[in-house]
């Protein structure tokens, strides 16, 4: 049997050579314009996949971008998106943390990985008015999801508090991304955020510092580093990423951080941390919390930080940076290096940190 009689739908018998013609013959970029014109992968999530990579490889795909697109998507003209998927991450104290996957495959939304999209709630406030929109950080690479393309996934926590007065109150946004289903709509806009994006080095060093649903970004950072044909290829630097959480059940993404070591890209190149600060205490008795990870591997951390080729970023949680700038400040005096100064530049002239903390 030749290559291109190769079946790649086996539902349906659809051999390769009919879905190399139709993706060259009519320029096809997805695998839903392959799934109508041939009728192969109507079933199964290998068939999707395999239909995916031959796309990547025989189809004139549109460039992804490599700098920042904003905003084509707006509050008063959203792109309504479908809910492809949702899958519960977590629940901790009565709120669940949701991995939610969006249906992009009509509009225009080239975002890449640290960017993030606005949702608009339905419904208006106590004062007639209608609810303004809501950030939440992207947490797939721009590929989309693994057999999904055209897609982008966003991570979400019910925002749950007491309010003197009204009792157990729910944040309106998050309550109602948590509780959609499969299929519904909802209104997007973005993608936004310019800075927040990983280095074109290929030698870089990353440092990521995330406390709860601050993982999402990150999670688009690693998955394009180490599970993009393209970028894994060449992509020779290290991750190292600190991950802060209440509970060992929040940590989102757990499986997948752990089945990445096995990737033979990221095989020593992906270090990860986690500190659990209801469930582990520091020797002084203290809640476990990133900056408590950054200090006990300070002087690598210090090194790295020391090299122009290393970027950090933060986030998370307002108020998580300050731990570990404290570690830093402190090493610094020790090092006879003005941290003030050495800060500020990494932040401001060399763009080597970013703080994205709410
Ligand atoms: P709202 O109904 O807007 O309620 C929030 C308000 O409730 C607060 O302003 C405060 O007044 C009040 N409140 C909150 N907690 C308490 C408390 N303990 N006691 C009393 N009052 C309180 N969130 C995610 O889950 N995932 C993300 O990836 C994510 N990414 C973000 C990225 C950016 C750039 C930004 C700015 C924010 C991000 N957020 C993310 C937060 C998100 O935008 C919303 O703020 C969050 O989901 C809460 O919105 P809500 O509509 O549910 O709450
Ligand atoms: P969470 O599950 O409550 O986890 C936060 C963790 O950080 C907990 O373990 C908490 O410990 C710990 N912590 C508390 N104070 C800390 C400190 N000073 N330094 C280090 N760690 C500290 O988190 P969450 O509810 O998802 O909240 C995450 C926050 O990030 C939200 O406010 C969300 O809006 C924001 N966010 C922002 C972005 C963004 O800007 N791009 C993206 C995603 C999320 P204890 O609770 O045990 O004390």
């Amino acid at each position: 049997m030749s290559d291109e009689d190769e079946i790649i739908c086996h539902c349906y018998g659809v051999s390769k050579k009919v879905i190399v013609d139709a993706i060259q013959g009519y320029n096809l970029q997805t695998v839903d314009q392959v799934k109508k014109l041939t009728d192969a992968c109507s079933g199964c999530g290998t068939c999707r996949f395999e239909v995916g990579e031959l796309i990547k490889e025989y189809g004139n795909m549109k460039p992804k971008p490599t700098v920042p697109q904003m905003n084509i998507y707006r509050p008063n003209s959203p792109f309504k998106a479908k809910v492809l998927s949702t899958k519960v991450l977590s629940v901790a104290d009565g709120c669940e943390t949701k991995h939610i996957v969006l249906d992009i495959s009509n509009a225009e939304f080239p975002f890449i990985e640290g960017q993030s999209l606005g949702v608009v709630p339905p419904g208006s406030n106590e004062k007639g008015k209608s609810h303004k929109l809501r950030l939440y950080s992207i947490a797939s690479p721009r590929g989309g999801e693994d057999t999904i393309e055209d897609s982008v996934a966003i991570c979400v926590k019910r925002l749950i508090y007491e309010d003197e007065g009204k009792g157990e109150v729910q944040g309106v946004c998050s309550s109602f991304l948590c509780s959609l289903d499969v299929g519904d709509e909802l209104n997007i806009t973005g993608p936004v955020g310019h800075s927040f994006i990983l280095p074109d080095d290929d030698n870089a060093n990353v440092i990521l510092i995330a406390t709860g649903t601050g993982i999402a970004p990150f999670r688009g950072f690693w998955r394009h580093l180490f599970l993009n044909k393209e970028r894994s290829k060449t992509f020779k630097g290290h991750v190292y990423l600190y991950f802060g959480v209440p509970y060992s059940n929040s940590i989102y993404y757990k499986e997948e951080m752990e089945e990445l070591r096995s990737v033979e890209e990221s095989t020593d190149q992906f270090h990860l941390n986690v500190a659990v600060s209801r469930e582990e205490k520091t020797a002084s008795g203290d809640k476990k919390y990133v900056y408590h990870l950054i200090e006990e591997q300070k002087e690598m951390v210090w090194d790295l930080l020391m090299k122009p080729n290393t970027y950090m970023y933060f986030c998370g949680l307002k108020g998580m940076e300050v731990g570990v700038e404290k570690v830093f400040s402190e090493m610094a005096k020790t090092k006879d290096v003005d941290w003030e100064a050495f800060y500020r530049k990494m932040k401001k002239e060399d763009k080597r940190c970013h703080v994205e903390v709410y």
